[in-house]
């Protein structure tokens, strides 16, 4: 089974119409997938291909539209990709070595290297058959560069090593239980199986969870909330964690003792796919929020909604009946401008399950960066379902943090 993409180490290749991109992505798959032409603009929507490449393991590349596309649509292509490279872990700017830098190129690597610079960047200087104009040469001389000629598949070894070598410069995303268990252990995992549940199979946060335990060679017991309590009766030694689904959680903790450590699954993915911490801090600023703030609410893709949609209806109610009843929602798919983000009083953002922690971690620090508040799905119901500070025991800095606040 092919890896998840958000799962994947996100590539993308960035630069001006015809700078070399789509060629360079045949290269590096040694096969025709994007399609090439002498007639800029020939990639406008972004293409992206899976493959192994060594100690990165799973990657996915993007190869995207020239940021220097044309038009009412070039404008529209050209957004595409600068949100593309926000979920990027790496960005490789793409240019023919025999050309001067235009323009267009000059604020290209100045946002890639000001604007994103968590992210690691290198340039692949394309058609290395042809001479080095010299003001190219000191153009990208700030930037770990490699020279590819895509007609012969020159250089494609050495751009293959100097991306496996950025693996040190990326933020690891932890794993769900990282730090929580060791080697021995055995974790309780509470699934409900009802008529929400997938037919036949597990929810992805769950089967994450058991591969993680694997890993860490601990055991893992899977019981429904109904056979929780026979099942955990009967073992012979206290679990190190409980871990279960938010909606069971109060029978879950009606069910063991006191003293067990209990979370839910949306608290571990807020952690594996964000900033436990940040998110926690929105929580805490909930009873601050001044009269008619504004208040967005964010998601990461066009899942469908249901009647009672918990982004546009479950939590702007709740946040009406327990927070303040006279403050204004907006709901957006994509970060606002830095001039919008300013409006806002806070940001309540979706899982994520869709994305990589890199755009999460990305839209966190400019939330951030604006004064802005920002928590999770995960955490706003697990606070309005009394979930907190339960939950949180795993996290005993957390857990202190949040009785601080709110004793
Ligand atoms: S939680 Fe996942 S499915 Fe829901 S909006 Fe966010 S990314 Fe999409």
């Amino acid at each position: 089974m092919a890896t998840a993409l958000a799962e994947s180490t996100r590539i993308v290749l960035i630069g001006i119409r015809n700078a070399g991109k789509s060629s360079l992505m045949n290269t590096l798959f040694e096969k025709n997938i994007s399609i090439i032409s002498d007639r800029p603009g020939t990639t406008t929507d972004p293409v992206t291909r899976q493959m192994e490449l060594g100690s990165l393991g799973p990657v996915a590349v993007t190869d995207t539209a020239g940021l220097d596309d044309e038009g009412e649509l070039g404008k529209l292509r050209v957004l595409k990709t600068l949100e593309i490279t926000a979920s990027s872990a790496i960005n490789v700017f793409v240019t023919p070595q025999d050309r001067a830098p235009t323009e267009e190129e000059r604020e290209i690597l100045k946002e890639l290297i000001l604007k994103n610079s968590r992210t690691p960047l290198i340039c692949v200087l394309t058609h290395s058959d042809l001479p080095v104009d010299r003001e190219k040469a000191e153009f990208v001389s700030p930037v770990p560069k490699v020279k590819v000629n895509n007609l012969t598949g020159e250089g494609s070894e050495e751009l293959r090593n100097l991306l496996s070598a950025q693996k040190e410069k990326l933020t690891p995303e932890i794993s769900p239980l990282e730090g929580l268990v060791s080697e021995g252990d055995l974790a309780v995992l509470v699934a409900p199986i009802d008529l929400a549940a997938p037919k036949g199979r597990l929810i992805m946060p769950q089967v994450e969870t058991i591969r993680d335990l694997l890993d860490k060679d601990c055991a893992s017991l899977v019981v429904k909330d109904r056979e929780l309590l026979s099942f955990y009766n009967n073992l012979k030694e206290k679990p190190k964690i409980v871990i279960t689904d938010s909606q069971v959680f109060h029978k879950v903790a009606a069910d063991i003792p006191e003293d067990q450590l209990l979370t839910s699954f949306s608290i571990l993915f807020a952690r594996k796919k964000g900033d436990l911490e940040e998110f926690l801090k929105g929580i805490i600023n909930l009873k601050k929020t001044p009269e008619g703030s504004r208040i967005l609410v964010m998601e990461s893709c066009s899942h469908h909604r249901q009647a009672d949609d918990i982004g546009t209806v479950k939590i702007p109610r709740l946040f009406r009946q327990l927070v303040r009843s006279n403050v204004d929602f907006d709901f957006t798919r994509t970060l606002p401008s830095e001039e919008e983000l300013e409006k806002y009083y806070m940001v309540i953002h979706c899982a994520g399950c869709m994305i990589n922690r890199e755009k999460m971690m990305d839209r966190l620090e400019r939330i951030r960066n604006k004064g802005v508040h920002i928590t999770n799905y995960g955490l706003f119901l697990g606070w309005v379902n009394g979930l907190l500070p339960r939950a949180l025991e795993p996290f005993r800095d957390l857990y202190e943090e949040y009785r601080d606040a709110f004793d």
